[in-house]
């Protein structure tokens, strides 16, 4: 018997944490949890950032 379901997938993959952007101050999601301690970027800010500094990578 073959087990194929569509559907439900992508549903509980990941846990999202709601934060805020330390840089633009939105509120987004991150797939960590927050600790407070590091800045937390929206994707926006997060890929502008790393466009900035990409030396090493
Ligand atoms: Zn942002």
């Amino acid at each position: 018997m073959v087990f194929r379901q569509g559907g439900g997938y992508g549903e509980r993959s990941r846990e999202m944490h709601k934060a805020t952007c330390s840089e633009c101050k939105k509120e987004c999601e991150v797939p960590f949890k927050p600790s407070g301690d590091r800045p937390i970027y929206c994707k926006e800010c997060f890929s502008k950032r790393r466009n900035k500094n990409s030396n090493k990578w």
